[in-house]
């Protein structure tokens, strides 16, 4: 039987080319281009293309991510075995965590991208794009949520992250570990299904009302308290080590606990996540914990702002919010 894939494009360097020789690179290839630049990838099924956004990844909003979902699951439920989504890969692995948390379907979705333009001599681009290919069209990489495919690798939504701006081997899931590598052509996998929680409803396509703010050293407070008045509604916070702040950003933080506000602390470190029981003092984790923060474990802090919004937008509040949280915290 003939295997149907369903190819998506979101621009990025994988659809980039210089406009003259030269010159710096900018989005110009649609799906169409880019399938028609990799004629392997007819060998492995028939496809079906779309052209979600032609845009650098620093720049798709949350109605790109909405209508890539809708089309992926139009798709699968329309017989496809899989989607591949192409995307830049700067804020790759958010989009394919925001996808992995709401995708309800048992077919891969795999996103991958590419380092180097495609008019370069060094292009990882049709390389990712058949590895990407053969993984969504595999059914091992079935009911595993969203998978990223880069270098050959096959890495978890949840735990992939971007640690080089320019080396080829440029995703890592730290401190996990890929789950699988694509081997002589054919998609192994290294790790078992691992349960995941249940799909979470789609916010609404309007801006995320989570700021980001990191808390580095002698932070003073004053951005927490500049992002509270500009007027949004939950804050992470990117803590130091296992997720603390300085004694003044505290005090920001607990007055905006006090006053109903949302701070979920993540850890800026690469492994090991946030903490719960072992530092006492003023900014520590079991302050911010007592003064009513909510821990993101091992999720970095651009994944956790976007699961809290995703879960205020669905409603959680209080215990039911502080649960889905921790169930998703990856400790
Ligand atoms: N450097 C980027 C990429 O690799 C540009 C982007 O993220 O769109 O695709």
């Amino acid at each position: 039987m003939q295997r149907t894939l369903a190819v998506g494009a979101m621009g990025g360097t994988i659809g980039m080319t210089a406009p003259a020789p030269g010159a710096a690179a900018q989005p110009r290839l649609d799906a169409d281009a880019l399938v028609r630049g990799v004629p392997q990838l007819a060998d492995l099924a028939g496809l079906r293309t779309t052209t979600v956004c032609t845009k650098p990844s620093a720049s798709i909003d949350l109605v790109d991510v909405l209508t890539a979902l809708g089309w992926a699951r139009d798709q699968v439920d329309d017989g496809a075995h899989g989607v591949v989504l192409t995307h830049g890969t700067d804020t790759l692995e958010e989009t394919a965590y925001l996808l992995d948390v709401l995708w309800d379907r048992p077919a891969p979705l795999v996103v991958t991208g590419a380092m180097r333009q495609v008019d370069l001599p060094s292009t990882d681009a049709p390389a990712n794009l058949i590895a990407a290919a053969r993984v969504a069209l595999a059914p091992e990489a079935r009911e595993r949520g969203v998978l990223v495919v880069l270098n050959d690798e096959v890495h978890l939504a949840a735990r992939v992250t971007k640690h080089s701006s320019t080396a080829l081997d440029a995703f890592g899931s730290p401190g996990f570990g890929p789950v699988g590598r694509v081997h002589e052509h054919h998609p192994r996998f290294t790790a078992p299904r691992t349960p995941r929680p249940p799909a979470l409803p789609a916010p609404g396509p309007g801006p995320v009302d989570v700021a980001l703010v990191a808390a580095p050293l002698a932070d003073d407070g004053r951005l927490v308290r500049a992002v509270l008045d500009a007027g949004f509604t939950a804050v992470v916070v990117e803590g130091t080590g296992l997720g603390h702040v300085s004694a003044d950003t505290f005090g920001e933080l607990a007055a905006a606990l006090g006053r109903g506000v949302v701070v979920v602390v993540a850890s800026r470190t690469a492994r090991g996540g946030t903490g719960r029981a072992t530092y006492g003092y003023l900014g520590s984790e079991t302050r911010l914990i007592e003064a009513g923060a909510l821990m993101a474990g091992e999720l970095t802090g651009p994944k956790a702002r976007l699961l809290l919004h995703v879960l205020l937008s669905a409603g959680y509040r209080d215990a039911q919010l502080a649960a889905a949280l921790e169930q998703r915290s990856l400790v």
